[in-house]
């Protein structure tokens, strides 16, 4: 203690031991300086021992100050000796040091100059607490010599020195824990994560701001957090009671529960909040029962609406996720994935996800899968599977390897359920192959079995038996469309009911039916199918009070030697057919090579044929008909040329029967028509009179198109009278019978229009047609004149015919007249014009001008 510290601490007493001792030594001293000694022995005795005591006092007391200083300076802490008052009566070597001022700045004054921030009246607590007997403890702010200040903890105990009590004050530097809190604070405050601080009760102690903004708690976080507002669930939205909570499980556990997902319902607001928190127990010093409970926790409400919106999205369009990890052994699936491949809740392998699909999808997955880990190639596959309940499902699956990383073990990708779609497909795939009317299959349906079979060489023995009914046309003109289709559904039942099990049956067109069997084992098997289905139509349908026949004409081709592909094998077959009706319909036919040849000039001749029109390749030749008696023309007859560019020079008879095949007949004959009445018009223009000109016209003209009406019109445009024309028809016309062709005939008739039945005594020949027509008159064939007068049968006909001529008035004309024997036969037996190689061929029009001048010359017609 210095000089200035015991002057102080003086003025809290009034006696100085030292002047005590010096005064006890000075009256010893003079009591020895003066003998005899004035005192008593006894009393000297006493003073030497109250000296000596006091000195022993004092050396003890300095001895206790030595001690009470060096203990004093070796507190590391600023420790200060305080007055009743507050002023400081002493202050040890780290407070000097702490404050940063000299021993005499402080000691002796108010308090205040080290915290001149304490409020006037700040001892009165800290006396009230002492006066208790307890310590009291405050954080303040001291300051330094410098002006700097720093915190401190200030531990306050009170004593009495020499009577008057005192306060020895402990300052603890904070300076480092509060920089180290404050840090902690900083970090509280200002990170996004909520930090919330629970009790072993699950009260809560404390949030930081981000808590109170998470969770919505405004200023009244005590009353917002009160736990009865709250529902809290697990992450599918099971309500969590509190013993299942994280925090629980920490508090529980002691240890560190990560990233949770759990969702909080505030009833009062009815506000859903979802978070990811992770609970981290928090022990006492010396504890091992964790007694606090922090849990760090974020908002993950708009990521978990997104992903449910997501999952929603995904299930809705079937699709699902997966990740497979061959280096963990680990496939991920999402919820609908799951679904799709009928996969339970338990972490699968993806050898359970390749269990479900078909063994051969199966092995393109894994070699996908393969593909994608080594060489990194995406893949995009359609595969087939099975459910466990059985149902099978059909799956598009999308992968690759994760983006980035080469060393990746990881494929991740999609996969959608598409099993609507494949059976949609499926549906479709058997509508394609169905044809709708029938139900049996349709062209392309049995355009692909065939050809299956054919490429399977233990089949490649195959038949194929093409069906055609006959005149099923007239039946749809006359019986409408609704009886045809009828006709057809019932046709293609008899064909099936006939052919059995035996072959395949499909409708190939319109009225065509296909039916493809083996011809391996036996070969006559297509030829007693055929006979089978021409039995099976032979009995009439009935359609309502109608009866009506249909026949079929049958062709065959036998693979491979008739064709190794379907096209040529059904072609051939086609060719047989069609063979089979020209010579006889209600039949069948088996394929032979010069079939197809005619078959080949056929179609080379209808592809030519299509062009002549419009190449100008036609022209007319006119064969003079001539009186038989007087040898004067008395009409023409207009016989069709086509000098092809392709094919040279074709007589009629080689195009004519294609051209009505094909339908071209029609448009041929428009321009007959036309090229005729030009040319009547041209000679009369010459001045050769009006000469009769006879066209053929084919039925197909007849079924097509309004023929008076094209008639009368081409008339009209060339100024020629009904008279100039004359039409030649064959009976099949009369076969056809189309509703129409009675009319025809009439109208034009009425018109003046010469109607005659061409090549009379060849065909049909029902004489109940030829009194229903009105028509003018026959021209007897040239195959009966051919052999005349010799041959007796021909002699016959023509006599009957020329017998039933004159029977129903109609007029005569002998064709084919070549000799003068037949002229004269034919003279006798009363047929009165001719046409023949006796008189002319079909001579160009100017040739037959110049005859027909002659003849004008001679004797007008
Ligand atoms: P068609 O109407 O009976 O014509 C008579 C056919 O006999 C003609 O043959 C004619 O050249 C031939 N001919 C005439 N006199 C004799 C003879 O003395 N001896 C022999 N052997 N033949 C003779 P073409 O011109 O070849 O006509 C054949 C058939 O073609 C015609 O027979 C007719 O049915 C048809 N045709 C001709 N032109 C047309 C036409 O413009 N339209 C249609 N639809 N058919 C036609
Ligand atoms: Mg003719
Ligand atoms: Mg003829």
């Amino acid at each position: 203690m210095n000089a200035a510290g015991h002057a102080a601490l003086d003025a809290t007493h009034d006696v100085d031991p030292e002047a005590v001792l010096a005064a006890l030594e000075a009256a010893l001293a003079i009591e020895a300086a003066h003998p005899p000694h004035p005192l008593p022995a006894r009393a000297r005795e006493l003073l030497r021992q109250a000296r000596d005591a006091l000195h022993q006092a004092l050396a003890e007391g300095e001895s206790a100050r030595l001690r009470y200083h060096a203990l004093f300076d070796a507190v590391p802490d600023p420790v200060s000796i305080l007055s009743e008052s507050g002023i400081v009566l002493d202050l040890n070597r780290a407070g000097i040091r702490a404050y940063g001022r000299a021993r005499g700045d402080i000691v002796g004054q108010p308090i205040e100059t080290l915290n001149p921030d304490l409020p006037p009246d700040h001892l009165k607590p800290v006396w009230e607490t002492l006066n208790r007997g307890e310590t009291y403890v405050i954080e303040v702010t001291n300051m330094r010599g410098d002006g700097s200040r720093f915190p401190v903890e200030v531990h306050s105990a009170g004593f009495v020195h020499a009577g008057r009590p005192c306060i020895v004050a402990v300052a603890r530097d904070l300076s480092g824990r509060w920089q180290a809190e404050s840090r902690y604070r900083l970090l509280l405050e200002s990170i996004d994560k909520g930090v919330v601080l629970l009790d072993r009760d699950l009260a809560l102690v404390t949030a930081n701001p981000a808590a109170h903004r998470i969770l919505g708690f405004d200023q009244d976080l005590a009353e917002r957090a009160g736990l009865e507002h709250w529902v809290i669930v697990d992450e599918h939205g099971r309500p969590l009671p509190p013993d299942q909570w994280p925090a629980a499980h920490s508090l529980r556990s002691g240890q560190i529960v990560p990233s949770t997902t759990i969702g909080m319902h505030h009833l009062p607001s009815d506000r859903m909040l979802w978070l990811s928190a992770t609970t981290v127990p928090v022990f006492s010093s010396g504890r091992d029962q964790a007694d606090h409970v922090f849990v760090l926790f974020s908002d993950i409400t708009e990521l978990k609406r997104d992903s449910a919106l997501f999952d929603r999205a995904q299930s809705l369009a079937h699709i699902g996720g997966w990740e497979w990890d061959r280096g963990r052994r680990q496939l991920y699936l999402t919820e609908e994935t799951r679904r799709i491949v009928d996969l339970g809740a338990e972490a699968p392998d993806m050898d359970a996800l390749l269990a479900h699909l078909r063994g051969e999808d199966r092995r393109r997955l894994e070699a996908a899968l393969e593909q994608a880990l080594e060489r990194h190639a995406s893949f995009d596959l359609e595969l087939q599977g099975q459910r466990g309940d059985g149902r099978v499902f059909w799956i598009r699956i999308i992968g690759e390897v994760e983006p980035g990383n080469h060393a990746s073990t990881r494929v991740a990708g999609t996969l959608q359920d598409i099993t609507e779609r494949k059976q949609a497909e499926e549906t479709l795939r058997v509508q394609a192959r169905t044809d709708p009317l029938t139900t049996i299959m349709n062209r392309d349906a049995i355009l692909g079995e065939l050809e299956a079979r054919l490429e399977e060489p233990a089949h490649a023995q195959v038949a194929v038996l093409y069906i055609d009914l006959d005149r099923f046309k007239t039946v749809n003109d006359v019986l409408g469309h609704g009886a045809g289709d009828e006709l057809l559904v019932r046709t293609a039942q008899r064909i099936a009911l006939a052919i059995g099990t035996e072959g395949l049956l499909a409708r190939f067109g319109g009225d065509e039916f296909l039916v493809v069997c083996d011809a391996g084992s036996d070969p006559g098997q297509a030829p007693k199918l055929a006979e089978a289905i021409l039995a099976a139509l032979a009995r009439p349908f009935r359609f309502g009070e109608e009866e009506f026949s249909i026949s079929a004409s049958i062709g065959i081709a036998y693979a491979p030697g008739d064709g190794q592909r379907p096209q040529q094998l059904i072609q051939n077959a086609d060719i047989a057919m069609y063979d089979c009706k020209r010579r006889s319909r209600n039949a069948w036919q088996v394929f032979s090579p010069d079939m197809a040849q005619k078959q080949q000039d056929r179609l080379l001749i209808e592809t030519q044929l299509r062009r002549a029109l419009d190449n100008g390749e036609f022209r007319l030749a006119y064969q003079p008909q001539v009186d038989l008696r007087h040898g004067t023309v008395v009409a023409a007859e207009a016989l069709i040329r086509w000098q092809s560019h392709q094919l040279g020079e074709l007589r009629p008879d080689l195009f004519i029967g294609h051209a009505e095949t094909t339908g071209d007949i029609v448009r041929i004959g428009d321009w007959v028509l036309r090229e005729a009445c030009r040319q009547a018009r041209e000679w009369q223009q010459q001045g050769l009179g009006v000469v009769r000109v006879a066209i053929n016209v084919s039925y197909r003209q007849f079924v097509a198109e309004d023929l008076a009406e094209k008639v009368r019109e081409t008339l009209a445009e060339f100024g020629l009278p009904g008279s100039a024309l004359e039409l030649e028809f064959t009976e099949r016309v009369l076969i056809e019978d189309a509703p129409a062709t009675l009319r025809t005939f009439a109208e034009l008739r009425q018109m003046g229009v010469v109607l005659t039945i061409d090549d009379f005594g060849e065909g049909y020949s029902a004489l109940n047609y030829l009194r229903r027509l009105p028509i003018h008159g026959l021209k007897l064939s040239q195959l009966f004149v051919e052999g005349v007068p010799g041959n007796r049968s021909d002699v016959a006909v023509c006599e009957a015919v020329s017998g039933i001529a004159r029977s129903l008035g109609l007029g005569l004309v002998a064709e084919g007249v070549e000799s003068e024997a037949q002229r004269r036969f034919l003279l006798e037996l009363g047929v009165p014009v001719g046409q023949g190689f006796l008189f002319a061929p079909g001579l160009p029009p100017d040739e037959f001008a110049r005859r027909l001048g002659a003849a004008v010359r001679r004797a007008p017609l």
